[in-house]
């Protein structure tokens, strides 16, 4: 059992470090607050090669997989910078193209999207189905060669920062209830296709939406694969990927939350000449939260490991307690690193208030911890299905 990185991971880690620490938390508040994208810092990451580690050399990326990938997502969380998008483009729409595009596709899109210049979103999400995907209703109908998709999908993230939506679609003869998918490559600037910016109370540069298809025409070609055979393993082979990169963006966040307010309880005194850092009521919570982090970083390098050794099916089980671990975790992280800062953690300028949005959502999304444990209940206890 080796718990090293490779020296190639290691150069990586610290040289995503050095690119998150140079923008930084400030940077990434001051984007958001301004309703403006993190721009220089995604395309700086896109050239640097970071944003393609995880796609095949031959379309332009790295060569690696989803454990670079999650490297990229950590180091730039744990720098202030968790990049929402980096888990939607190169670690769902490139692996599900990667993996199950045609090849016209994958020459299409991946060279962009390994350096950054492309972004694809991802919709699944639909107001009347939520965390039941068997009810989705986005339907698309076959007119002529052409598809032609109406529905409705919410908190779709990134859309206006995306040259296409990767649209997860019931195909209209699938009248057996049981869920077959088909996902659509559609043009964000696709006549039919209009969104509405939801008001999130989360501090992002990266926004969400809901999108109304109506009578949106997109022609074969942008059915995903060769056949519509290929959307239900399509729709899971960016599930593993989703669930290991926001895990890392957790942990990642975690991190940074623990080490800015370890720096401050070092230093703060308000009894005499000693650290407030020295009570315990204070050190405690924050090496318990650390204790939860690591514990987080463990199962996500063992999810990334089985996932890059084509070990889907028990890659599964450690992505989803992986996503549960770090959800828990950032979200346990940057609580107690608000109450060890005191009134200095609900500032602005200490940067870990600033991400309490984002840690609670990521106990909601991709996917909720109710539906992780029902996972575990059913796929590690054997429990029959709930719901
Ligand atoms: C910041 C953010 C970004 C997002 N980005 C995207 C995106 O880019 N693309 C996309 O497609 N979606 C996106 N989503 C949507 C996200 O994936 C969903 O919010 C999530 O899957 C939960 O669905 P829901 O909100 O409809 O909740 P619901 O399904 O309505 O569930 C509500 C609550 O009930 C619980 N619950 C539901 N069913 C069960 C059950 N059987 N057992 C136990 N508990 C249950 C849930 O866990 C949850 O706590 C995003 C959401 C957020 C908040």
């Amino acid at each position: 059992m080796i718990f090293d990185l490779t020296p190639e991971q290691d150069q990586l880690r610290d040289a995503v470090r050095a690119l998150g620490r140079r923008y930084g938390h400030g940077y990434f508040v001051e984007k958001a607050k301004a309703g403006e994208h993190t721009t220089e810092l995604w395309a700086e990451a896109g050239r640097l090669g970071y944003l393609g580690v995880n796609i095949p050399t031959e379309y332009g990326g790295g060569g690696g997989g989803i454990t670079e990938l999650a490297i990229v997502c950590e180091e730039l969380a744990a720098a202030g910078c968790p990049l929402l998008l980096l888990v939607v483009s190169p670690a769902i729409a490139a692996t599900v193209l990667a993996r199950h595009g045609t090849e016209e596709q994958r020459k299409r899109h991946l060279p962009g999207l390994a350096d950054g210049t492309q972004k694809i979103v991802f919709a699944i999400t639909e107001p009347d189905a939520g965390s039941n995907f068997h009810r989705l209703s986005t339907v698309a109908r076959r007119d002529g060669d052409d598809w032609l998709l109406n529905g409705r999908k919410c908190y779709i993230s990134g859309v206006d920062e995306a040259g296409h939506v990767l649209v997860v679609a019931r195909t209209e003869d699938s009248s057996s209830g049981k869920l077959k998918p088909a996902l659509f490559l559609v043009p964000t600037d696709a006549a039919g296709l209009t969104r509405s910016r939801l008001d999130m109370e989360i501090v992002s540069p990266e926004n969400q939406f809901l999108l109304f298809l109506d009578d949106v025409r997109v022609p074969a070609d942008a059915l995903l694969g060769e056949s519509l055979d290929a959307g239900l393993p399509a729709l899971f082979a960016g599930l593993n990927p989703e669930r290991i990169t926001v895990a890392a963006m957790g942990a990642g966040t975690g991190r940074y939350a623990i080490e800015r307010a370890s720096d401050y309880t070092a230093t703060r005194k308000v009894w005499g000449g000693r650290s407030i850092g020295t009570h315990q009521g204070v050190s405690h919570p924050l090496a318990h939260a650390a204790v939860q982090v690591e514990l987080a970083r463990l199962m996500i390098q063992k999810a990334a490991t089985l996932y890059d050794a084509g070990r889907d099916l028990e890659a599964g089980v450690a992505g989803n307690m992986a996503k549960y671990a770090a959800g828990e975790a950032a979200a346990l992280a940057v609580d107690t690193a608000v109450q060890a800062l005191g009134g200095a953690g609900m500032t602005t300028e200490y940067g870990v208030a600033t991400l309490l949005g984002a840690v609670r959502a990521g106990r909601i999304a991709p996917v909720s911890r109710e539906m992780i444990l029902n996972f575990v209940a059913q796929h590690v206890l054997g429990q029959d299905k709930s719901y």
